[in-house]
């Protein structure tokens, strides 16, 4: 109860414009370097070398959301283009996360998918996976008609992301394993603030739909990446796995970047492929406070920077 209250309050104050001013204005040295890789590329593609040659992957991910113009769109789909040119020529596992309204779904579907056409046709040709990750309540319907735009005209290099706190999850999740046997799905639990009218508020039954939706991916032929930091919820994966004796190949842990490190290297240890999700960019503000409302100790983090 009081970790739905924190998250709550922490998002509306950060919604509130002159902290957010005040915030942006602190820059780094509020510790956001802890959980953003940098804000240009090439302090992305360097966290991800390293994070290779620890034997775990990435996923870049360039900031920037809820945008809502077509010329906004437009100048980030060039950008998207413009990181994948540069992925293709560098030695890793290419793999971007994308947000639906960097691609004009804020705009128009249609904007989106022409838009998203030409990024997945580039992530094609150099052989680098997209994932369309979940923005707010009302961009799902949108997100998911995206995806289907997309899966249907033959993308087969591309996966999505479910909320668990999202009482449609579920149901969302019943669809996209009919449409696509061989479906990836990310699932979350959710980082949004979100209306009691569409979310669960308490976090006992975001976990327990969790639960519902890890084993209904898994027992319906999807590839499932976990994404949580969640013992109790990890645990419960892997026992699952171990009994329902689920293909390795099924399964990915993903992680967010300076997040529960011990965690990363112990599920990269017990034999798991780990995926870290690495962002980078000037637009950190949205990203960095969902990071705060996600745990008290991060925000005390960041008042004893400021005060130091
Ligand atoms: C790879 C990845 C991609 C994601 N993509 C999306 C997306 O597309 N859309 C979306 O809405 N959400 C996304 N999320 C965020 C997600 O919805 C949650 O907000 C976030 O993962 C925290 O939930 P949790 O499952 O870790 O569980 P919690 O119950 O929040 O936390 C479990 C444990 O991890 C610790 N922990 C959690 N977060 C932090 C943190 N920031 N710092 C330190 N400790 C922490 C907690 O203290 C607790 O001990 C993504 C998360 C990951 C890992």
């Amino acid at each position: 109860m009081f970790e739905s209250l924190y998250r709550q309050l922490l998002l509306g104050v950060a919604d509130f414009a002159p902290m957010a001013a005040f915030m942006k204005r602190q820059g780094f040295k509020l510790g956001v370097g802890r959980f953003i890789a940098g804000e240009d590329l090439d302090s992305a593609l360097t966290a991800i070398h390293t994070l290779e040659q620890q034997n775990f992957r990435g996923i870049l991910d360039l900031l920037g959301e809820f945008v809502a113009s077509e010329a906004g769109a437009n100048a980030m789909t060039a950008e998207i283009l413009a990181t994948l040119d540069r992925l293709e020529h560098e030695p890793l596992d290419k793999y971007m996360s994308v947000k639906p309204t960097q691609l004009g779904l804020g705009v128009s579907l249609d904007l989106a998918l022409h838009n998203a056409h030409k990024v997945l046709a580039r992530a094609r040709a150099i052989g680098a996976h997209i994932c369309l990750d979940m923005e707010s309540a009302e961009y799902v319907d949108g997100t998911l008609a995206l995806y289907r735009g997309l899966y249907t005209a033959g993308f087969g290099n591309l996966s999505t992301v479910l909320q668990s706190y999202l009482y449609r999850s579920m149901d969302d999740l019943k669809v996209l394993t009919a449409l696509n046997p061989a479906l990836t799905i990310r699932i979350v639990k959710g980082a949004y603030r979100e209306s009691p009218k569409v979310a669960y508020p308490k976090k006992e039954d975001v976990d327990a739909n969790y639960r519902a939706m890890f084993r209904y991916a898994f027992a319906h032929g999807a590839c499932a990446n976990i994404a949580s930091h969640d013992d109790g919820i990890i645990n419960d994966v892997e026992s699952y796995l171990a009994t329902q004796k689920v293909d390795p190949a099924r399964v990915e842990f993903q992680l967010l970047y300076g997040v529960r490190l011990s965690l990363q290297k112990a599920l990269r240890d017990r034999g798991h492929r780990v995926r870290i999700y690495v962002p980078y960019g000037h637009d950190w503000y949205g990203y960095f406070t969902r990071r705060l409302a996600e745990r008290p100790a991060n925000l005390m983090f960041v008042l004893r920077g400021l005060f130091r």
